[in-house]
């Protein structure tokens, strides 16, 4: 679990004065899931992620991990959780072109002071990159690539997956897999994963978090109740909120409504649920983006 309480980031420039990035933002992140940061262009989700990756200072407030007050870390901890508790991803993918997909993998192992081929090799299977280790970067496809630095943050066995924007270089099938494998990596790790898609969100997230100017607009996890057919249940035609039917949907309560019509007309639940902290609550979910 982290916690995040009163964040506050402030990049200090004497040239172009302060700018307040993060503005006092408070969470809380369970152990697994999938959980989509979106919002503007400098609304402050990078920010967000390398704080919560320990790749640069707070300025106030606490970040804890696991009873473990990042904020609080000297060089070796911060050093040291970066390297055991995170993986991250980035849009860039950051791979070493010298280096064959295989030595890329180990290198990050040996980051950490281990060099294990077993490892790599599981890693390589995971994102099904088995056949691909004596490649080099530069032959191979940007979803491949991903696919690398997926196996590469995976390799070190983290418990946080942090990614940037992973898939914006990507076109959108690819970016479908990427997604896949990282909704199944969720099932046992917490991902965090910042994203511009309003519809992979709404597809693919646990919780949503939308930042704003550096605070927190909305933050909403999904209803596992909730389901997206128009139909009739009874005497009553239930319809789900700020949902689009597909046509057999429609055809089929069509018939249903012509064989019985219904007495009562009942509007669902919504497909997000708002989280509620210290007493307030965020607005139910409205696409802003
Ligand atoms: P996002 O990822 O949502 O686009 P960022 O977290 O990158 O937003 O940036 C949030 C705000 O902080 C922006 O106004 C940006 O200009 C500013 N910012 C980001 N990084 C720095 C930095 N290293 N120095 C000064 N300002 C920064
Ligand atoms: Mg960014």
């Amino acid at each position: 679990m982290i916690e995040v309480k009163e964040l506050t980031k402030i990049y200090k420039s004497r040239k172009s004065g302060n700018c307040t990035a993060l503005d006092h933002i408070s969470f809380t992140l369970p152990d697994k899931g999938f959980i989509f940061v979106i919002g503007k262009s400098g609304s402050g989700k990078t920010t967000l992620l390398s704080l919560l990756g320990g790749l640069d200072t707070i300025t106030s407030g606490e970040i804890i991990e696991n009873g473990r007050h990042i904020e609080k870390f000297g060089l070796n901890e911060q050093v040291y959780y970066r390297n055991s508790t995170i993986g991250f991803i980035f849009q860039d993918f950051h791979l070493i072109d010298d280096l064959t997909i295989y030595e890329n993998i180990k290198f990050a192992l040996e980051l950490q002071g281990e060099g294990e081929e077993e490892k790599v090799k599981k890693a390589l299977a995971d994102t099904d990159l088995a056949d691909y280790g004596n490649r080099y970067p530069k032959e191979l496809s940007g979803g491949q690539k991903q696919r690398v630095a997926i196996a590469r943050a995976l390799v070190k066995r983290p418990s946080i997956i942090l990614a940037d924007e992973p898939t914006g270089n990507l076109d959108s099938k690819t970016t479908a897999q990427i997604l896949d494998l990282l909704k199944e990596l969720s099932k046992e790790k917490l991902v965090v994963i910042v994203s511009h898609n309003l519809s992979d969100a709404q597809h693919y997230a646990d919780e949503i978090i939308e930042l704003s100017d550096g605070k927190i607009l909305q933050h909403i996890k999904r209803n596992e109740r909730f389901d997206a057919r128009l139909r009739l249940e009874k005497d009553t035609l239930i319809i789900p909120s700020g949902e689009a039917f597909s046509e057999e949907n429609l055809r089929q309560v069509e018939k249903e409504i012509a064989e019985r019509p219904p007495k009562k007309l009942r509007q669902d639940e919504e497909r997000f649920d708002p989280i509620e902290i210290r007493g307030g609550v965020y607005s139910k979910f409205r696409p802003s983006l």
